[in-house]
Order: C-alpha cells, then sequence, then structure tokens
C-alpha cells in the first residue's frame, strides 16, 4: 500500500461518522478546503487547519500514515502482544516511538470499558502479577517468600470479571479481597456469579445467586467453573511472560486491558480486529497520558 492509499484508508475511518467525507473537527463544518500538498484540510466556517489524525490519539504524529496503518496491523495479528522493541525492529521506527505508539493503541483498546456493566453469567477471579523476589544463591541467604513480609511491594493482583459469551473486565489492586466490591460495582442485579473457593468472594452470596468451585478438587463442576477467566489470565499470563518480560505495576492495567481486549476478539478475523481498533483509535480524544516520544509530565 502506498502512503496515498493509506492517507485515504485513514480518512474513511476517521470520518466515518459523515461516511469518510471530511469534516472540521473543531466546529463540525462538512465543507473544508483540501490541501493536497500536505494532506491537510483548511475549515471553510473557522479558518482551522486539520488533518486526518488532528484531534484523535494519533495527532501531532511524526510516522507516515503507512507506518501507523502498518504498525495497528501488526499490533492486532500478535495473539499474546507485541513488544516495543520488536515493534520497532518491524517498523524500523525507534523504541519510544513504538513504545508510546503501543500504550495509545492500548489506551484506545480501552475507550468505553469504564461505561461497561456486566449480566446474566459472570466468572470472577484474581491472578498475582509482577513483584518476583528472585531466590537468593546461597541456599542459607534464601527467604520464605511465602511470608507477606518477604515479598514484592510491586506484586498485584489482577482480578477479571468475565462475562460467558460476553468481554471480559479487568482490573488491577492489591489484594484480591478487593475484588468483591468491584463485582458489586460492575455487575448487573439478577447475574449469576461463578467463582472458586477462595474465602473473600463468600461475602459475594448476600447480592448475587453465586456458584462455587473448589479448585483443590476440581476445575469444573458442570456449570460452575471459572475457565473463561482462566483462559483470559492465561493469554495475560503469557503476554508479560513471554512478550513483555518485566511490567511495572503501574501500567499493569493497560497490559490487563490489551490482553482482555484480544480475549473479546480472539473470533474475530484480522481484517476486522485492525478495522476495530483503527476505529477505536481514530475516534479516540488526543492521549492526555503520552505524547510526543514520551510520558506527558503529570
Ligand atoms: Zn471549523
Amino acid at each position: 500500500m502506498s502512503d496515498t492509499e493509506a492517507f485515504e484508508a485513514f480518512t474513511k475511518i476517521r470520518f466515518s461518522d459523515n461516511s469518510g467525507d471530511p469534516f472540521c473537527p473543531e466546529c463540525g463544518c462538512c465543507e473544508p478546503y483540501f490541501i493536497s500538498t500536505r494532506r491537510k484540510w483548511k475549515c471553510r466556517a473557522c479558518g482551522k487547519n486539520f488533518s486526518a489524525t488532528s484531534g484523535t490519539i494519533f495527532a501531532s504524529r511524526k510516522m507516515e500514515f503507512v507506518d501507523l496503518l502498518a504498525a495497528i496491523c501488526l499490533f492486532v495479528n500478535c495473539a499474546k502482544g507485541i513488544s516495543a522493541l520488536q515493534l520497532s525492529r518491524d517498523l524500523g521506527c525507534q523504541y519510544k516511538t513504538a513504545y508510546v505508539l503501543s500504550h495509545k493503541l492500548r489506551e484506545a483498546m480501552a475507550r468505553g470499558n469504564d461505561a461497561v456493566t456486566l449480566d446474566g453469567a459472570v466468572e470472577v477471579d484474581g491472578a498475582y502479577f509482577g513483584g518476583h523476589v528472585r531466590p537468593a544463591n546461597r541456599k542459607e541467604d534464601r527467604v520464605d517468600r511465602r511470608l507477606s513480609e518477604h515479598k514484592d511491594s510491586d506484586r498485584r493482583v489482577v482480578i477479571a470479571l468475565a462475562q460467558r459469551s460476553g468481554r471480559v473486565l479487568p482490573f488491577v489492586v492489591k489484594r484480591e479481597a478487593d475484588g468483591a466490591a468491584i463485582v458489586r460495582e460492575r455487575v448487573a442485579a439478577g447475574t449469576v456469579i461463578h467463582a472458586d473457593e477462595a474465602p473473600h468472594w463468600d461475602i459475594l452470596h448476600a447480592v448475587f445467586e453465586t456458584r462455587r468451585i473448589n479448585h483443590t478438587e476440581m476445575y469444573s463442576d458442570g456449570d460452575a467453573c471459572t475457565n473463561q477467566a482462566e483462559s483470559y489470565f492465561s493469554r495475560l499470563r503469557r503476554a508479560v511472560d513471554g512478550q513483555h518480560h518485566h511490567v511495572s505495576p503501574q501500567y499493569l492495567h493497560q497490559y490487563a486491558t490489551e490482553s482482555a481486549w484480544r480475549e473479546d476478539h480472539c473470533r474475530t478475523d484480522n481484517g476486522a480486529q485492525f478495522k476495530r481498533l483503527a476505529g477505536a483509535a481514530l475516534h479516540s480524544p488526543v492521549s492526555r497520558q503520552w505524547k510526543g516520544y514520551w510520558q506527558r509530565a503529570a
């Protein structure tokens, strides 16, 4: 694909609300002049210049359209995620550029999640990520890593709420017991909850019809199981261990969201995934967190 074709593809996706015809993001005027040499438009009403990425998460991009397109393709193609290092090699760009771009795509994947509630049948489970304490070389120097005083402070729990034949919503907390409050907040009344034997889910029986599965005895008891949540965790585990190797607690939520998006779309073909992600990115506002090559100062 040439850069011109890529530009046309971007224009179609960006202005899909107006059947692909450009309109001014500032005032909504639908008859802008096209400045072909710069691939930009000038608004007849307010006089502002805008491009196919103005006001979106790709605003002030340095990359060519064709590279941006390739980046989204590479990103959706990897079922377990792609490291920024790998993406930078594949695109021939700087590591930092690939890093920030990946985080912007993750932000687009998370778009709208805050408003989502789950219903029907929902599996809930928690899994620990990060904060690995490496055992000391000599046996006499080693500590009991099961004790809380020897645990690393970077350790976090990802709580997954997985709706059967629906989507996965991940949350990052410090203790798995914090999960029950999240369930009460994000799951509709009348939902059937499936959880394992951990006692901190007991409280859910008061609010929901709750089915439990004791993992020390079996992984599935007919209907009662948390297999969909487990499948999500295995995807996230492979992404964190196999692709990114280290994820700081500050960003764990972004990676957890990315894996949830991949889990939700795993039966969608690549072309449709591309359209979904490119559409989400071009309808997401300018990132508040990621700018230029690095992170915006808080
Ligand atoms: Zn305008």
